[in-house]
């Protein structure tokens, strides 16, 4: 029984920006199941030398964002993001130029920033299923009950926190497998 639930949930759609193109391809999925895909991507910028800080640093979000926050990791090097960017394909290049806003967002909360001291880092892009001008949307997960597929669940939208919410959606997703006979 395990053994069969670990390849169905693998083969059903937790393909990150993959999952709409995974979805269109699945026999008897109905394209009104099926959101449309659009990239938001997040850069972030390191911090040259030390922050003068030992927690996390969350502002208040933005929309399609939790905002530019700081992030420290285990040496204690200090990143600042992610940001807002809606792209039409998928590139992580960090456009330097970015930065300028960056100075902006972390100085609302560390005026002490200098000059030149943000270095552009990495970037992700979240898989987003709303336009820019709509409200946020939840994840998406549906079971063989709302597109009627047997033995398949997809998931769409899974920005996040997903990574931290993936062992509820984990055992959601098992729910909806077991109980779909
Ligand atoms: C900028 C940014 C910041 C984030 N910050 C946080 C945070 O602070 N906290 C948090 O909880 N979450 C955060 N997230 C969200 C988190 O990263 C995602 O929710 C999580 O990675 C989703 O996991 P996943 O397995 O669904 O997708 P992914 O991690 O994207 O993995 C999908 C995998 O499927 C593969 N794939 C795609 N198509 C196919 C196919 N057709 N066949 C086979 N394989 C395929 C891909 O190559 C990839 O390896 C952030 C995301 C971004 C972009």
């Amino acid at each position: 029984m395990t053994d069969t639930l670990d390849v169905v949930v693998a083969g059903a759609g937790v393909a990150g920006l993959g999952a709409v193109a995974l979805s269109r391809s699945i026999n008897g999925l109905l394209p009104d199941r099926i959101p449309e895909a659009r990239l938001c991507k997040g850069s972030y910028f390191s911090l040259r030398g030390r922050a003068p800080f030992s927690r996390l640093i969350y502002p208040v979000p933005e929309p399609g964002g939790l905002g530019v926050h700081l992030t420290l990791d285990l040496a204690g090097a200090a990143r600042f993001g992610p940001d807002v960017e809606w792209i039409d394909r998928i590139d992580y290049a960090v456009d330097a130029a970015r930065s300028e806003r960056f100075y902006g967002e972390v100085r609302k909360y560390w005026p002490g920033l200098h000059d030149g001291d943000l270095l552009p880092a990495y970037s992700g892009i979240r898989p987003k299923i709303h336009a820019p001008e709509e409200p946020a949307a939840d994840f998406m997960i549906q079971g063989p009950r709302e597109h009627g597929v047997a033995g398949l669940v997809t998931l769409h939208g899974i920005e996040s926190p997903g990574l931290t919410a993936s062992l509820a959606i984990a055992a959601h997703v098992r729910a909806l497998l077991t109980h779909s006979g």
